[in-house]
């Protein structure tokens, strides 16, 4: 007997495990590695939405207990997995330049948004309007710690490498049944995934693919992060990550022409020196109808729970939904009504 299953080991995953073994709760794992969007992320942590400069949801008290949370996974798996690194906007005419400052006395953004304009950050990405740096940003290594985290648990015997086949899952009074495990109640946190569980996907999931391209470009000297049309990332080694894409029509995992397509028509608007493509991955991003995440209890069945619907924010958010969701699963603390998957209850008696 344990007290958990969890199904799926992405970012949501990982955060639950965490928080069940902050309380000394024992729990199994089943992932499949059908999905990859944690895996393919650039990690960024950045609270501002820079297309409009705006607040991104909640993400300033997230982003405080995110950053403690992650120092504790490099400690625990004695790894460097955080790199701050501020964001670097660029400005594409004065009405951009005047938007930021305007932003900068905002609410929730002043805390985040430099008031000097920067120049000259590569000698291969003209730039006459400057950039505004996004400050108390930075990066988590989401591949390495996943991968890192997986071997773990897999130490630890407490990971199954394989698909959760929701048709032998028995409810039964107290707890579930599966496959010989009996356990208290089972966590879902299989990211696009949900899509085929069929206790919750009544839920409005919307996926949502994102591709980078990785290039190799000797000229580009960029040593910081930049945000144009598409993010530029350094990796090092003049290695770069250039994208994403965002598009909620094709459900396919892999990368496809007409994203690198698209890719490199915004990077040839960005950078004047010659590259090379190396790389292009796609994950499918576990997005929902109004952009909050998706958490709570099966209206049918106490046990099941869902951890899910953190769309282009899993780092940020990650953590501290984790932990609401299992405050209110041991403790009985409500969710707030936003995140709870209450609010989509109509949509289960449609089905
Ligand atoms: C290109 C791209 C760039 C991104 N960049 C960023 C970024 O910079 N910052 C940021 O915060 N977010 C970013 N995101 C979004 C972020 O990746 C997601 O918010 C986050 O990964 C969602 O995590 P998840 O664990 O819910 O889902 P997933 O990462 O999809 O994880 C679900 C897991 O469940 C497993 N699974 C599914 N079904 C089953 C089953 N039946 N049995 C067993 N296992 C199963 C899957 O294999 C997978 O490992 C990006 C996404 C993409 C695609």
């Amino acid at each position: 007997m344990v007290d958990y299953l969890v199904v799926g080991l992405g970012l949501s995953g990982l955060a639950v495990c965490e928080e069940l073994q902050k309380r000394n709760l024992s729990f199994k794992v089943f992932e499949n590695h059908s999905q990859k969007s944690s895996l393919v992320a650039a990690g960024l942590y950045n609270p501002v939405i820079l297309k409009r400069f705006t607040p991104a949801w909640r993400a300033d008290e997230h982003l405080e207990s995110a950053i403690p949370f992650y120092k504790k996974i490099e400690e625990k798996l004695q790894l460097k997995l955080i790199y701050p690194g501020n964001i670097y906007r660029k400005f594409h005419n004065v009405e951009e330049q005047n938007n930021w400052f305007e932003a900068t006395d905002k609410p929730r953004l002043s805390n985040f948004l430099s008031e000097t304009i920067e120049k000259d950050l590569s000698p291969a990405i003209p730039a006459p309007f400057g950039y505004g740096k996004v400050l108390h940003t930075g990066s988590i290594a989401t591949d390495t710690m996943l991968k890192e985290y997986r071997k773990n648990l897999k130490d630890n015997g407490v990971l199954t490498q394989e698909s959760f086949d929701y048709k032998v899952l028995k409810i039964e009074g107290s707890g579930i049944l599966y496959k010989g495990f009996h356990a208290r109640k089972i966590v879902f946190c299989e990211g696009f995934g949900l899509a085929k569980n069929p206790f919750f996907d009544y839920l409005p999931l919307r996926p949502n693919k994102g591709e980078y391209l990785t290039i190799f470009a000797e000229k580009l000297k960029l040593e910081v992060i930049v945000k144009a049309s598409v993010f530029v990332i350094p990796l090092g080694n003049d290695l770069y990550r250039v994208g994403a894409t965002y598009n909620n029509r094709d459900t396919t995992p892999q990368p496809s022409e007409s994203s690198k397509t698209y890719l490199l028509k915004k990077l040839q608007d960005i950078i004047t020196c010659d590259f090379k493509v190396v790389d292009q991955v796609a994950g499918i991003r576990p997005a929902t109808k109004d952009r909050k995440p998706l958490l709570g209890v099966h209206p049918k069945y106490s046990q099941l729970f869902c951890c899910n619907g953190f769309g282009s924010r899993g780092v940020l958010m990650g953590p501290e939904m984790a932990k609401n969701l299992i405050d209110f699963s041991e403790e009985n603390k409500p969710l707030a009504s936003e995140i709870d998957i209450k609010r989509f209850e109509k949509e289960l008696l449609k089905k």
